[in-house]
Formats: structure tokens, C-alpha cells, sequence
């Protein structure tokens, strides 16, 4: 029973992972051959996607019914704007993503897309516009250049390189057996967090859809490179709607809205500043994060002494 159970078990593990993770339903529907749990409805029609305004309208949502985790967000990405969502870890900022990008559907209100509720539009329309930077990225067992390319299949390998550059994996790529050729994934090279989010983000650079998600996209790399790549995606998503789920809130300042989530409601909105003068929690939120930024120069400082 126990050799049955193990690797069922691990099968459980991989699903979640994936699905988690948000890279490539349909593939993975069809590996494990699992019900999907979303479906288009019969006739949908393509998404038509003009200038992107995305709007989240009294959502709520739980994952199982007995736990409500959206309990009526609304808020609106304005085409073309960034709009930064923050808040404790589990208040339900991943959710929104993963109901952007229609893995589950909302329990209740809406979200639309210029004016479509996205459950009226085929999956694949959708997902057409929408590219995720996922907090945990699944690389596909192939090479590096296939799991940047999979974001646009068909790119000219000098755009490849372009990106990979821009996401600063150009140098690590380059130190590899076979470069771009390079078999990564569970059956290839391991890729440590860091590396991952950066193929997932030159996958995004390349993809360059209408809609931008960064999910705490910068989360595992180091503040040096963090900075590096911070310029190239304000650079990309320039005039994209574009919402980041943010973890350093120095990464958020600039942006034209911030939505502090908390316990699956929004608690507060406004730009940096005016959250700053509010003092509630996002304010909060940001000494903690000044202290914890002064504390790590002074180890810096610390190791630099002899
Ligand atoms: P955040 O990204 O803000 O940290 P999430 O949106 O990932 O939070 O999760 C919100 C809440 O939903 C958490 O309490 C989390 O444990 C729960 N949750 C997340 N994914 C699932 C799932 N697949 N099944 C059940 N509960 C989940
Ligand atoms: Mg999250």
C-alpha cells in the first residue's frame, strides 16, 4: 500500500506545484490527465483586448468552502498603469493572479477585461495577453533557450540572448556545458531560485503581453541584481497594465496605485506617499522594512572590516 501511496503522493505534490506556480496548464493537464477545473464556457469568444484595463469588482473567492480567502476586493488596473499590491504574507495577493489567469474562477463578483468578464472568453485568448512572473517558477525539462522562448515559440535566438541580458542570466548562461542549449528542469541542470525567476522573467521580457503580473518576482535574488533587473522591467512594462505583487516595498514607490491587502480585503489604497501620511499599516509595513535594511548595511559594513 505504502509503494502505491508514495507515488501518488508525489504526484499531488507536482500537481500543486505546478499549478502553484502557473506556467503551462494545458501541458500539464494533458501529462497528468486531470479534470480541469475551469472550463470555457460553450461559444466563448476571444477576448478582445484593446488597451488592457483590468478591474477586480466586489471578487470573493475561497479554495474550499469552509475558508473564505477573498472576501470583496475591487480595484482597477488602468490600461497601461501599475498598480502594486502588498500585504502579509497569506492575505491572498498570490489568488489574485491565479484568478487573472482563470485557474480558478471568482465564488463571486467579477473580473474584467476592457469591460469582459473573463469568464465569457476562452482560455487561451486570455492567457494570449496575460504573462506571469510566478512567485515559484517550474521549468519544462528541456533547454534554457525553450524555456525562454516558450513565452513567444518561434524567437530568433539573437532575441533570446537580447532578453537574457536584460535579465541579467546572460553571464550564468554563458558558464554553461552547453549554453543556451543546456537541459534544465527535474531531469537536467537544477536551477536555484534566483536563476528561475530570471529565466521566468526573460521569458516575460520576450512574451511582452498586454498584461504584466510580477508576483514577488525579484524575491529570491540578491538586492545588487534585484536593482539591475528592476530597471529593465520599469523599462518593459512601460505603458503595459501591469500589476506587481510586491515583497521590498522599495519596489513599489514608483507605482501609480497601491492596494495594501490584508485578511483578503483591501485596508488601504493610495499612492507611496499618501499611504505614508495615513501611518496605518502600510506604514507600518515600511519601518519595519527601513529597519531591517539598516540592520543588513551594518552587517555589510561589518564584513568589509578586516
Ligand atoms: P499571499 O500571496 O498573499 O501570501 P495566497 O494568495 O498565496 O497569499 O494565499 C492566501 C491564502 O489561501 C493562504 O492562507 C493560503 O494558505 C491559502 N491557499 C493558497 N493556495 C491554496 C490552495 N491551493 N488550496 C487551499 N488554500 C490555499
Ligand atoms: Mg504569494
Amino acid at each position: 500500500l505504502l509503494q502505491l501511496y508514495m507515488p501518488l503522493n508525489f504526484l499531488g505534490f507536482v500537481y500543486r506545484q505546478i499549478k502553484q506556480s502557473l506556467t503551462d496548464m494545458e501541458r500539464m493537464f494533458s501529462l497528468l490527465d486531470v479534470e480541469k477545473e475551469v472550463e470555457d464556457k460553450a461559444g466563448a469568444k476571444s477576448l478582445a483586448c484593446d488597451a488592457a484595463t483590468v478591474r477586480f469588482e466586489d471578487v470573493h473567492f475561497s479554495y474550499n468552502p469552509d475558508r473564505k480567502i477573498l472576501k470583496g476586493v475591487s480595484f482597477e488596473v488602468p490600461a497601461g498603469k501599475t498598480v502594486a499590491v502588498v500585504g502579509p504574507s497569506g492575505a491572498g495577493k498570490s489568488t489574485l493572479t491565479r484568478l487573472m489567469f482563470r485557474f480558478y474562477d471568482v465564488s463571486g463578483g467579477k473580473i474584467t477585461i476592457d469591460g469582459q468578464d473573463i469568464r465569457d472568453v476562452t482560455q487561451n485568448s486570455l492567457r494570449r495577453e496575460i504573462g506571469i512572473v510566478p512567485q515559484d517558477t517550474v521549468l519544462f525539462n528541456d533547454t534554457i533557450a525553450y524555456n525562454i522562448s516558450y513565452g513567444r515559440p518561434g524567437s530568433e535566438q539573437g532575441e533570446i540572448e537580447n532578453v537574457a541580458k536584460l535579465a541579467s542570466i546572460d553571464g550564468f548562461i554563458a558558464g554553461l556545458p552547453d549554453g543556451f542549449k543546456t537541459m534544465v528542469g527535474e531531469r537536467g541542470l537544477k536551477l536555484s531560485g534566483g536563476e528561475k525567476q530570471r529565466v521566468s522573467i526573460a521569458r516575460m521580457l520576450l512574451k511582452r503581453p498586454k498584461i504584466m503580473i510580477f508576483d514577488e518576482a525579484t524575491s529570491a535574488l540578491d538586492t545588487r541584481t534585484e536593482k539591475d533587473i528592476q530597471q529593465a522591467l520599469r523599462e518593459v512594462s512601460r505603458g503595459h497594465t501591469t500589476l506587481i505583487i510586491a515583497h521590498r516595498l522599495s519596489t513599489v514607490i514608483d507605482a501609480d496605485k497601491i492596494i495594501v491587502l490584508r485578511d483578503g480585503q483591501v485596508a488601504e489604497r493610495g499612492r507611496h506617499q499618501e499611504l505614508l501620511d495615513r501611518d496605518g499599516l502600510y506604514a507600518e509595513m515600511w519601518a519595519q522594512q527601513q529597519e531591517i535594511r539598516q540592520a543588513e548595511e551594518i552587517l555589510a559594513h561589518a564584513g568589509e572590516i578586516p
